[in-house]
């Protein structure tokens, strides 16, 4: 791999994160930040990197990974690293309003958040009138995304 190639290659959190205001790391893979995609006071964004570099978002006041991404300046494809193979793929999906991949990823934020107002549901916890209708928009949103990608 020439020096040019490695150059390109960043890990998809460090981008979000010097696009983000508040950044504050929490953890070892973990940071919190304002959420740009609400109007939000104190942080309220989580941010953690997986083992495999992917970008995890979860704001506690609602807004979905995409929005966040978006109000960001950036797609949730930039949630990823980067594989070469997809730049040659690029003109394949430019008019398509959503890439199988694009659905892929809104498919497992979605079930992050379902997971999590799950997980506080089963310990116990009072899951907000707030988180309960974000898992239901969730929860939605899941069911869009397996009509988009189709059964074949
Ligand atoms: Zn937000």
């Amino acid at each position: 791999m020439s020096a040019a190639l490695a150059r390109t290659v960043h890990d998809p959190v460090d981008r979000l994160l010097s696009r983000l205001e508040c950044v504050k790391q929490t953890g070892a893979d973990r940071w919190i930040a304002r959420c740009p995609a609400h109007n939000d006071r104190r942080p309220s964004l989580s941010i953690r990197q997986t083992d495999d570099h992917r970008a995890l978002l979860h704001c506690f006041a609602g807004c979905a990974a995409a929005e966040i991404v978006h109000a960001a300046g950036l797609e949730l494809r930039d949630l990823y690293p980067e594989r070469p193979a997809e730049h040659y793929a690029g003109p394949v999906h430019a008019h398509s309003r959503w890439s199988r991949s694009d659905v892929w990823l809104l498919l497992q934020h979605e079930a992050a958040i379902a997971a999590i107002v799950a997980a506080d549901t089963a310990a116990g916890r009072p899951v907000s009138a707030e988180d309960a209708e974000r898992a239901g928009l969730a929860a939605d949103r899941l069911a869009d995304a397996v009509a988009t990608l189709g059964v074949r």
